[in-house]
Protein backbone atom coordinates (compact mmCIF):
# COMPACT_ATOMS: atom_id res chain seq x y z
CA UNK A 1 0.00 0.00 0.00
CA UNK A 2 3.00 2.20 0.81
CA UNK A 3 4.38 1.50 -2.14
CA UNK A 4 0.89 2.36 -4.35
CA UNK A 5 0.82 5.73 -2.36
CA UNK A 6 4.69 6.56 -3.24
CA UNK A 7 3.82 6.29 -6.88
CA UNK A 8 0.11 8.20 -6.65
CA UNK A 9 2.33 11.06 -4.89
CA UNK A 10 4.25 10.90 -7.52
CA UNK A 11 1.60 10.82 -10.04
CA UNK A 12 0.31 14.59 -8.89
CA UNK A 13 3.38 16.52 -7.96
CA UNK A 14 5.84 14.49 -9.82
CA UNK A 15 9.49 12.62 -8.45
CA UNK A 16 11.21 15.73 -7.52
CA UNK A 17 8.32 16.83 -4.84
CA UNK A 18 7.78 13.82 -3.10
CA UNK A 19 10.56 11.93 -0.80
CA UNK A 20 9.75 8.44 1.00
CA UNK A 21 14.05 8.66 1.74
CA UNK A 22 15.62 8.15 5.71
CA UNK A 23 17.94 11.32 4.94
CA UNK A 24 15.10 13.68 3.36
CA UNK A 25 11.66 12.14 5.78
CA UNK A 26 15.04 13.19 9.21
CA UNK A 27 14.48 16.25 8.97
CA UNK A 28 10.85 16.58 8.80
CA UNK A 29 10.67 14.19 11.74
CA UNK A 30 11.86 17.12 14.68
CA UNK A 31 11.75 20.97 14.82
CA UNK A 32 14.15 23.23 16.98
CA UNK A 33 12.32 22.74 19.87
CA UNK A 34 12.19 19.79 22.96
CA UNK A 35 9.39 17.44 21.23
CA UNK A 36 10.43 13.66 20.43
CA UNK A 37 10.83 12.99 16.39
CA UNK A 38 8.42 10.97 14.56
CA UNK A 39 9.31 10.14 10.96
CA UNK A 40 6.81 11.12 8.20
CA UNK A 41 6.36 7.93 5.65
CA UNK A 42 6.49 10.39 2.97
CA UNK A 43 7.54 14.48 2.50
CA UNK A 44 5.22 16.25 -0.33
CA UNK A 45 5.59 19.85 -1.76
CA UNK A 46 2.95 20.94 -3.90
CA UNK A 47 3.04 23.32 -6.35
CA UNK A 48 -0.71 24.47 -6.45
CA UNK A 49 -3.99 24.18 -4.67
CA UNK A 50 -5.47 21.38 -7.51
CA UNK A 51 -2.25 19.50 -6.50
CA UNK A 52 -2.97 20.05 -2.41
CA UNK A 53 -6.72 18.50 -2.91
CA UNK A 54 -5.44 15.60 -5.18
CA UNK A 55 -3.32 15.12 -2.25
CA UNK A 56 -6.02 15.01 0.61
CA UNK A 57 -8.43 13.35 -1.61
CA UNK A 58 -5.67 10.33 -2.12
CA UNK A 59 -5.17 10.70 1.78
CA UNK A 60 -9.12 10.19 2.54
CA UNK A 61 -9.23 7.57 0.03
CA UNK A 62 -5.81 5.38 1.96
CA UNK A 63 -6.60 7.09 5.54
CA UNK A 64 -3.26 8.73 5.41
CA UNK A 65 -2.41 11.33 8.05
CA UNK A 66 -1.30 14.79 6.90
CA UNK A 67 0.58 17.53 8.73
CA UNK A 68 0.91 20.84 6.92
CA UNK A 69 3.83 22.44 7.53
CA UNK A 70 5.29 26.09 6.74
CA UNK A 71 8.95 26.03 7.75
CA UNK A 72 8.16 24.53 11.09
CA UNK A 73 9.37 27.23 13.09
CA UNK A 74 6.98 27.07 15.85
CA UNK A 75 9.29 25.06 17.69
CA UNK A 76 6.37 23.57 19.74
CA UNK A 77 6.27 20.09 17.79
CA UNK A 78 2.93 21.59 15.60
CA UNK A 79 4.27 19.89 12.50
CA UNK A 80 6.21 16.79 13.71
CA UNK A 81 4.00 14.01 12.21
CA UNK A 82 2.80 12.29 15.40
CA UNK A 83 1.08 9.70 12.99
CA UNK A 84 3.74 9.15 10.73
CA UNK A 85 1.94 9.81 7.19
CA UNK A 86 2.64 13.20 4.80
CA UNK A 87 4.08 15.65 5.39
CA UNK A 88 3.00 18.58 3.26
CA UNK A 89 5.68 21.13 2.77
CA UNK A 90 3.69 24.47 1.55
CA UNK A 91 7.23 26.24 0.66
CA UNK A 92 6.91 25.93 -3.37
CA UNK A 93 3.44 28.07 -2.96
CA UNK A 94 5.23 31.08 -2.41
CA UNK A 95 3.65 33.35 -5.09
CA UNK A 96 2.46 36.63 -4.52
CA UNK A 97 -0.45 37.38 -6.30
CA UNK A 98 -1.97 40.65 -6.22
CA UNK A 99 -1.08 43.79 -4.01
CA UNK A 100 -4.32 45.66 -4.58
CA UNK A 101 -2.43 49.30 -3.47
CA UNK A 102 -5.96 51.41 -2.74
CA UNK A 103 -7.22 48.98 -0.62
CA UNK A 104 -3.94 48.09 0.84
CA UNK A 105 -4.34 44.16 0.87
CA UNK A 106 -1.52 41.56 -0.66
CA UNK A 107 -3.09 38.06 -2.43
CA UNK A 108 -0.58 35.47 -1.39
CA UNK A 109 -0.17 31.78 -1.74
CA UNK A 110 0.17 30.08 2.01
CA UNK A 111 3.87 29.15 1.64
CA UNK A 112 5.33 33.11 1.02
CA UNK A 113 7.69 33.72 3.80
CA UNK A 114 7.33 36.88 5.88
CA UNK A 115 10.71 37.71 4.87
CA UNK A 116 9.77 37.46 0.67
CA UNK A 117 6.66 39.42 1.00
CA UNK A 118 8.80 42.34 2.94
CA UNK A 119 11.83 42.22 0.70
CA UNK A 120 8.84 42.34 -2.33
CA UNK A 121 7.05 45.25 -0.75
CA UNK A 122 10.29 46.95 -0.25
CA UNK A 123 10.97 46.64 -3.31
CA UNK A 124 8.00 47.23 -5.36
CA UNK A 125 5.40 48.94 -3.00
CA UNK A 126 8.10 51.09 -0.23
CA UNK A 127 5.14 52.90 0.84
CA UNK A 128 3.45 49.92 1.91
CA UNK A 129 4.11 47.31 4.59
CA UNK A 130 3.02 44.56 6.40
CA UNK A 131 3.51 43.27 9.86
CA UNK A 132 6.24 41.34 10.75
CA UNK A 133 6.98 38.34 13.74
CA UNK A 134 10.72 38.19 15.16
CA UNK A 135 11.10 34.79 13.91
CA UNK A 136 13.66 33.58 11.11
CA UNK A 137 12.38 35.70 7.90
CA UNK A 138 11.89 31.92 6.47
CA UNK A 139 8.76 31.36 8.33
CA UNK A 140 5.04 31.28 5.80
CA UNK A 141 2.84 33.21 6.15
CA UNK A 142 0.02 30.29 6.07
CA UNK A 143 2.07 29.15 9.33
CA UNK A 144 1.85 32.27 11.15
CA UNK A 145 -1.72 32.26 10.56
CA UNK A 146 -2.82 29.09 11.57
CA UNK A 147 -1.04 29.44 14.72
CA UNK A 148 -2.16 32.78 15.52
CA UNK A 149 0.80 34.62 15.23
CA UNK A 150 1.55 38.46 16.12
CA UNK A 151 4.04 41.08 14.72
CA UNK A 152 5.40 44.03 14.73
CA UNK A 153 2.51 46.19 14.32
CA UNK A 154 0.43 43.88 16.54
CA UNK A 155 0.00 46.72 18.68
CA UNK A 156 -1.62 48.94 16.59
CA UNK A 157 -3.90 46.49 15.09
CA UNK A 158 -4.14 43.04 16.78
CA UNK A 159 -3.26 39.39 16.36
CA UNK A 160 -2.35 38.74 12.72
CA UNK A 161 -5.11 36.65 12.51
CA UNK A 162 -7.45 40.13 12.90
CA UNK A 163 -5.44 40.82 9.59
CA UNK A 164 -6.70 38.17 7.53
CA UNK A 165 -9.41 39.51 5.01
CA UNK A 166 -10.02 35.75 3.15
CA UNK A 167 -8.98 32.47 2.61
CA UNK A 168 -8.72 29.86 0.09
CA UNK A 169 -8.78 26.30 1.93
CA UNK A 170 -8.66 22.59 0.68
CA UNK A 171 -11.07 21.54 3.33
CA UNK A 172 -9.62 17.72 4.97
CA UNK A 173 -12.07 16.21 2.80
CA UNK A 174 -10.37 17.47 -0.47
CA UNK A 175 -13.40 20.57 -1.40
CA UNK A 176 -11.51 23.72 -2.61
CA UNK A 177 -13.65 26.50 0.04
CA UNK A 178 -13.36 30.18 -0.06
CA UNK A 179 -14.17 33.14 3.09
CA UNK A 180 -14.90 36.45 3.61
CA UNK A 181 -15.58 38.95 0.68
CA UNK A 182 -13.53 36.62 -2.08
CA UNK A 183 -16.24 33.64 -1.56
CA UNK A 184 -19.04 36.18 -2.75
CA UNK A 185 -17.13 38.71 -5.62
CA UNK A 186 -13.40 38.38 -6.49
CA UNK A 187 -12.26 41.12 -4.55
CA UNK A 188 -10.45 39.64 -1.19
CA UNK A 189 -10.74 42.90 0.82
CA UNK A 190 -12.71 42.23 3.64
CA UNK A 191 -13.14 39.36 6.12
CA UNK A 192 -17.19 40.23 6.45
CA UNK A 193 -20.30 41.27 6.71
CA UNK A 194 -20.61 37.67 6.24
CA UNK A 195 -20.73 34.33 8.85
CA UNK A 196 -16.92 34.20 9.53
CA UNK A 197 -15.95 31.46 8.26
CA UNK A 198 -12.15 32.26 8.79
CA UNK A 199 -12.73 31.69 12.51
CA UNK A 200 -12.58 27.96 11.22
CA UNK A 201 -9.03 27.51 10.09
CA UNK A 202 -7.37 30.21 12.44
CA UNK A 203 -5.54 29.08 15.03
CA UNK A 204 -6.60 25.66 14.53
CA UNK A 205 -2.74 24.17 13.78
CA UNK A 206 -3.41 22.53 10.84
CA UNK A 207 -6.43 20.44 11.77
CA UNK A 208 -9.17 21.54 10.05
CA UNK A 209 -8.14 22.23 6.53
CA UNK A 210 -5.00 23.65 4.48
CA UNK A 211 -5.12 27.21 3.61
CA UNK A 212 -3.61 27.52 -0.01
CA UNK A 213 -4.10 31.22 -0.07
CA UNK A 214 -4.81 34.46 1.83
CA UNK A 215 -5.06 38.11 1.68
CA UNK A 216 -3.56 39.96 4.45
CA UNK A 217 -3.95 43.62 5.45
CA UNK A 218 -1.45 46.33 4.37
CA UNK A 219 -0.07 49.22 6.08
CA UNK A 220 1.04 52.72 5.50
CA UNK A 221 4.97 52.57 5.93
CA UNK A 222 6.24 55.53 7.48
CA UNK A 223 9.39 57.22 6.69
CA UNK A 224 11.27 57.40 10.25
CA UNK A 225 11.68 55.24 12.97
CA UNK A 226 13.10 55.37 16.55
CA UNK A 227 12.92 53.32 19.62
CA UNK A 228 12.98 54.65 23.57
CA UNK A 229 14.24 52.47 26.10
CA UNK A 230 12.35 52.49 29.58
CA UNK A 231 14.25 50.61 32.88
CA UNK A 232 12.51 49.82 35.80
CA UNK A 233 13.61 47.39 38.65
CA UNK A 234 9.84 46.35 39.74
CA UNK A 235 7.89 44.38 37.52
CA UNK A 236 4.80 45.23 38.95
CA UNK A 237 4.82 49.02 37.59
CA UNK A 238 4.88 46.83 34.08
CA UNK A 239 0.90 47.12 33.86
CA UNK A 240 0.33 50.61 34.76
CA UNK A 241 3.47 51.72 32.19
CA UNK A 242 1.83 49.79 29.71
CA UNK A 243 -1.54 51.28 30.35
CA UNK A 244 0.12 55.34 30.30
CA UNK A 245 1.90 54.85 26.91
CA UNK A 246 -0.74 52.71 25.15
CA UNK A 247 -3.37 55.78 26.19
CA UNK A 248 -1.27 58.04 24.28
CA UNK A 249 -1.63 56.32 20.86
CA UNK A 250 1.73 57.13 19.89
CA UNK A 251 3.32 54.08 19.77
CA UNK A 252 3.81 51.26 17.05
CA UNK A 253 4.93 48.46 19.17
CA UNK A 254 5.72 48.24 23.01
CA UNK A 255 8.07 44.61 23.61
CA UNK A 256 9.23 44.13 27.34
CA UNK A 257 12.30 42.05 27.80
CA UNK A 258 14.13 40.90 31.16
CA UNK A 259 17.12 38.88 31.15
CA UNK A 260 20.19 37.70 33.22
CA UNK A 261 22.60 38.99 30.78
CA UNK A 262 25.09 41.50 30.58
CA UNK A 263 25.42 41.58 34.13
CA UNK A 264 24.23 45.26 34.66
CA UNK A 265 20.42 44.10 32.78
CA UNK A 266 19.77 41.51 35.73
CA UNK A 267 16.54 42.45 37.72
CA UNK A 268 15.80 45.20 35.66
CA UNK A 269 12.68 45.07 33.03
CA UNK A 270 13.38 47.13 29.50
CA UNK A 271 10.04 48.30 27.76
CA UNK A 272 11.16 49.32 24.19
CA UNK A 273 8.71 51.84 22.70
CA UNK A 274 8.92 52.22 18.84
CA UNK A 275 7.72 54.85 17.28
CA UNK A 276 7.30 55.96 13.92
CA UNK A 277 6.35 59.06 11.52
CA UNK A 278 6.92 60.91 8.29
CA UNK A 279 9.09 64.36 10.10
CA UNK A 280 10.98 64.79 12.57
CA UNK A 281 8.29 67.31 13.92
CA UNK A 282 5.84 64.23 14.32
CA UNK A 283 8.61 61.78 15.90
CA UNK A 284 9.27 65.05 17.98
CA UNK A 285 5.83 65.09 19.23
CA UNK A 286 5.52 61.37 20.04
CA UNK A 287 8.77 61.27 21.73
CA UNK A 288 7.51 64.34 23.87
CA UNK A 289 4.01 62.54 24.70
CA UNK A 290 5.67 59.32 25.81
CA UNK A 291 7.97 60.83 27.33
CA UNK A 292 5.29 62.62 29.83
CA UNK A 293 3.12 59.88 29.89
CA UNK A 294 5.72 58.24 32.22
CA UNK A 295 7.08 61.37 33.94
CA UNK A 296 5.99 60.67 37.01
CA UNK A 297 7.99 57.26 37.81
CA UNK A 298 11.24 59.26 36.63
CA UNK A 299 9.76 62.15 39.53
CA UNK A 300 9.47 59.76 42.17
CA UNK A 301 13.05 57.50 40.73
CA UNK A 302 11.35 54.54 40.08
CA UNK A 303 12.35 54.45 36.59
CA UNK A 304 13.99 56.27 33.81
CA UNK A 305 14.83 56.25 30.36
CA UNK A 306 17.86 55.01 29.23
CA UNK A 307 20.10 56.58 26.75
CA UNK A 308 20.58 54.07 24.11
CA UNK A 309 23.99 54.49 21.65
CA UNK A 310 23.01 55.87 18.18
CA UNK A 311 25.33 52.72 16.86
CA UNK A 312 22.91 50.29 18.52
CA UNK A 313 19.52 52.12 17.58
CA UNK A 314 19.76 49.93 13.78
CA UNK A 315 20.05 46.79 15.17
CA UNK A 316 17.09 47.29 18.30
CA UNK A 317 14.60 48.72 15.27
CA UNK A 318 14.94 46.02 12.50
CA UNK A 319 11.83 43.89 11.83
CA UNK A 320 12.85 41.07 12.54
CA UNK A 321 14.47 41.96 15.47
CA UNK A 322 17.80 38.86 14.43
CA UNK A 323 19.35 39.30 17.67
CA UNK A 324 16.26 37.40 18.91
CA UNK A 325 17.60 34.40 16.46
CA UNK A 326 20.52 34.15 17.29
CA UNK A 327 19.55 34.62 21.23
CA UNK A 328 17.95 31.19 20.64
CA UNK A 329 20.75 29.17 19.96
CA UNK A 330 22.71 30.72 23.00
CA UNK A 331 23.77 27.41 24.36
CA UNK A 332 25.20 26.44 21.15
CA UNK A 333 23.69 23.33 21.09
CA UNK A 334 20.92 23.81 18.63
CA UNK A 335 17.94 23.47 20.89
CA UNK A 336 15.16 26.06 21.55
CA UNK A 337 11.86 26.47 22.66
CA UNK A 338 9.59 29.16 23.95
CA UNK A 339 6.00 28.92 25.69
CA UNK A 340 4.20 31.75 24.39
CA UNK A 341 0.93 32.81 27.13
CA UNK A 342 -1.56 35.39 26.10
CA UNK A 343 -2.42 37.30 29.25
CA UNK A 344 -4.16 40.09 30.68
CA UNK A 345 -1.73 42.83 31.75
CA UNK A 346 -2.35 43.28 34.96
CA UNK A 347 -0.90 39.67 35.40
CA UNK A 348 2.20 40.18 34.28
CA UNK A 349 4.03 40.66 37.75
CA UNK A 350 2.60 37.18 38.70
CA UNK A 351 4.14 35.38 35.61
CA UNK A 352 7.21 37.25 36.11
CA UNK A 353 7.96 36.56 38.96
CA UNK A 354 7.28 32.67 38.36
CA UNK A 355 9.92 32.68 35.25
CA UNK A 356 12.38 34.14 37.38
CA UNK A 357 11.89 31.60 39.69
CA UNK A 358 11.55 28.76 36.86
CA UNK A 359 15.16 29.78 35.09
CA UNK A 360 16.75 29.91 38.74
CA UNK A 361 15.72 26.20 39.01
CA UNK A 362 16.65 25.04 35.68
CA UNK A 363 18.07 27.80 33.22
CA UNK A 364 20.69 29.70 33.06
CA UNK A 365 20.22 31.29 29.97
CA UNK A 366 17.01 32.71 29.77
CA UNK A 367 14.69 35.25 28.66
CA UNK A 368 11.67 36.95 29.25
CA UNK A 369 10.16 38.57 25.80
CA UNK A 370 7.02 40.21 25.69
CA UNK A 371 4.74 42.17 22.81
CA UNK A 372 1.87 44.50 23.53
CA UNK A 373 -1.50 43.21 21.51
CA UNK A 374 -3.84 45.48 20.60
CA UNK A 375 -3.17 49.10 22.06
CA UNK A 376 -2.93 47.03 25.43
CA UNK A 377 -5.43 44.54 25.40
CA UNK A 378 -2.99 41.82 26.39
CA UNK A 379 0.72 40.61 26.16
CA UNK A 380 1.96 38.27 24.10
CA UNK A 381 3.81 37.27 27.25
CA UNK A 382 7.00 34.54 26.38
CA UNK A 383 9.52 32.16 28.71
CA UNK A 384 12.29 31.82 26.78
CA UNK A 385 14.45 28.43 26.77
CA UNK A 386 17.27 27.84 24.70
CA UNK A 387 19.19 24.17 25.52
CA UNK A 388 21.75 22.04 24.13
CA UNK A 389 20.60 18.90 22.17
CA UNK A 390 23.92 17.47 22.77
CA UNK A 391 23.41 17.23 26.57
CA UNK A 392 20.66 14.53 27.77
CA UNK A 393 20.77 16.39 31.50
CA UNK A 394 20.39 19.67 30.11
CA UNK A 395 17.40 18.68 27.80
CA UNK A 396 14.97 16.74 30.78
CA UNK A 397 15.56 20.64 32.21
CA UNK A 398 14.39 22.32 29.58
CA UNK A 399 11.75 19.87 29.27
CA UNK A 400 10.52 20.54 33.19
CA UNK A 401 11.24 24.00 32.61
CA UNK A 402 8.63 23.88 29.36
CA UNK A 403 5.98 22.12 31.42
CA UNK A 404 5.98 24.58 34.52
CA UNK A 405 6.00 27.78 32.07
CA UNK A 406 2.71 25.97 30.31
CA UNK A 407 0.76 25.35 34.08
CA UNK A 408 2.28 28.94 35.23
CA UNK A 409 0.61 30.78 32.37
CA UNK A 410 -2.42 28.75 32.64
CA UNK A 411 -2.61 29.11 36.59
CA UNK A 412 -1.41 32.82 36.39
CA UNK A 413 -4.98 33.29 33.88
CA UNK A 414 -3.09 33.08 30.89
CA UNK A 415 -4.13 30.95 27.58
CA UNK A 416 -1.25 29.18 25.73
CA UNK A 417 0.23 30.67 22.26
CA UNK A 418 0.91 27.89 19.83
CA UNK A 419 0.71 25.46 22.63
CA UNK A 420 2.78 22.35 22.61
CA UNK A 421 0.80 18.51 22.71
CA UNK A 422 1.46 18.92 26.28
CA UNK A 423 -0.05 22.63 26.81
CA UNK A 424 -3.05 21.81 24.67
CA UNK A 425 -3.96 18.78 26.65
CA UNK A 426 -3.75 21.24 30.11
CA UNK A 427 -6.01 23.59 28.30
CA UNK A 428 -8.73 21.41 27.35
CA UNK A 429 -8.70 19.71 30.69
CA UNK A 430 -9.35 23.29 31.78
CA UNK A 431 -12.08 24.02 29.21
CA UNK A 432 -15.55 24.84 29.72
CA UNK A 433 -16.84 21.11 28.81
CA UNK A 434 -19.26 22.08 25.82
CA UNK A 435 -16.32 24.21 24.01
CA UNK A 436 -14.80 20.76 24.01
CA UNK A 437 -17.68 19.08 22.78
CA UNK A 438 -17.79 22.06 19.98
CA UNK A 439 -14.14 21.54 18.89
CA UNK A 440 -14.34 18.33 18.65
CA UNK A 441 -17.86 18.16 16.50
CA UNK A 442 -16.13 21.13 14.29
CA UNK A 443 -13.04 18.19 13.54
CA UNK A 444 -15.67 15.39 13.24
CA UNK A 445 -17.83 17.10 10.67
CA UNK A 446 -14.91 18.70 8.60
CA UNK A 447 -12.59 15.92 8.42
CA UNK A 448 -14.86 12.55 9.17
CA UNK A 449 -11.51 10.35 8.52
CA UNK A 450 -9.46 11.99 11.61
CA UNK A 451 -6.30 12.55 8.92
CA UNK A 452 -5.39 16.52 9.46
CA UNK A 453 -2.54 16.91 12.21
CA UNK A 454 -3.79 14.05 14.17
CA UNK A 455 -3.06 14.35 17.82
CA UNK A 456 -3.74 18.63 18.28
CA UNK A 457 -6.33 19.90 19.65
CA UNK A 458 -7.68 15.82 19.88
CA UNK A 459 -8.70 14.89 23.32
CA UNK A 460 -6.42 11.85 24.23
C1 LIG B 1 13.50 33.45 17.36
C2 LIG B 1 12.02 33.28 17.10
C3 LIG B 1 11.18 34.37 17.26
C4 LIG B 1 9.80 34.23 17.00
N1 LIG B 1 9.01 35.34 17.09
C5 LIG B 1 7.70 35.26 16.75
C6 LIG B 1 6.88 36.44 16.75
O1 LIG B 1 7.33 37.56 17.02
N2 LIG B 1 5.57 36.30 16.42
C7 LIG B 1 5.05 35.09 16.05
O2 LIG B 1 3.87 35.03 15.72
N3 LIG B 1 5.79 33.97 16.07
C8 LIG B 1 7.09 34.01 16.39
N4 LIG B 1 7.86 32.87 16.39
C9 LIG B 1 7.20 31.55 16.25
C10 LIG B 1 7.05 31.03 14.79
O3 LIG B 1 8.31 30.93 14.19
C11 LIG B 1 6.17 31.89 13.91
O4 LIG B 1 4.88 31.99 14.47
C12 LIG B 1 6.05 31.42 12.46
O5 LIG B 1 5.34 32.42 11.75
C13 LIG B 1 5.35 30.11 12.23
O6 LIG B 1 5.35 29.90 10.83
P1 LIG B 1 5.89 28.56 10.21
O7 LIG B 1 5.86 28.68 8.72
O8 LIG B 1 7.19 28.17 10.80
O9 LIG B 1 4.73 27.60 10.71
P2 LIG B 1 4.85 26.05 11.02
O10 LIG B 1 5.58 25.86 12.31
O11 LIG B 1 5.35 25.35 9.83
O12 LIG B 1 3.30 25.70 11.24
C14 LIG B 1 2.59 26.16 12.35
C15 LIG B 1 1.24 25.43 12.45
O13 LIG B 1 0.44 25.77 11.33
C16 LIG B 1 0.11 24.63 10.54
N5 LIG B 1 0.22 25.06 9.15
C17 LIG B 1 1.33 25.47 8.49
N6 LIG B 1 1.02 25.86 7.24
C18 LIG B 1 -0.32 25.70 7.12
C19 LIG B 1 -1.25 25.93 6.07
N7 LIG B 1 -0.87 26.40 4.89
N8 LIG B 1 -2.56 25.64 6.28
C20 LIG B 1 -2.98 25.16 7.48
N9 LIG B 1 -2.14 24.93 8.51
C21 LIG B 1 -0.83 25.20 8.34
C22 LIG B 1 1.10 23.55 10.94
O14 LIG B 1 0.56 22.25 10.80
C23 LIG B 1 1.36 23.92 12.40
O15 LIG B 1 0.34 23.37 13.21
C24 LIG B 1 9.25 32.97 16.63
C25 LIG B 1 10.11 31.87 16.49
C26 LIG B 1 11.48 32.02 16.70
C27 LIG B 1 12.36 30.85 16.47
Amino acid sequence: MMEKSYEALIEIVGPKYVSNQPEEVFFYSRDPGISEPHNPDFVVMPGTTQEVQEIVLLANREKIPIVPMGASLSLAGLCIPLRNGIVLDMKRMNRILEVNETSRYVLIEAGVSHGVLQSYLNKNYPRLMHSIPDAPPMNTIGGNMALFGSGHLSQETGFHTEMVQGLEVVLPTGEICYTGSCSVVPKWFARGPLPDLAGLFLGWLGTTGIITKLSIRLYPKPRKKDVLIFVTENPDFIPDIVYNITETKMAEDINIFAQPKPDWAEGFQQTAIYITGNSEEEMSFKRGLIRRSLHKYIHNKKGGFMFVLPMMKPGMMESPIRELSRFADVEKGGGFEYIGVIIAIEDFPQLYRDAVEIAAKYRPKWSIMCRVIGRGHSIMFSYAWPFNRANPEDMEKARKALFESNASGLRNGGVIWKPDIEGQSMMMKMMDPNTVHLLQKIRKTLDPNDIMNPGNWEIS
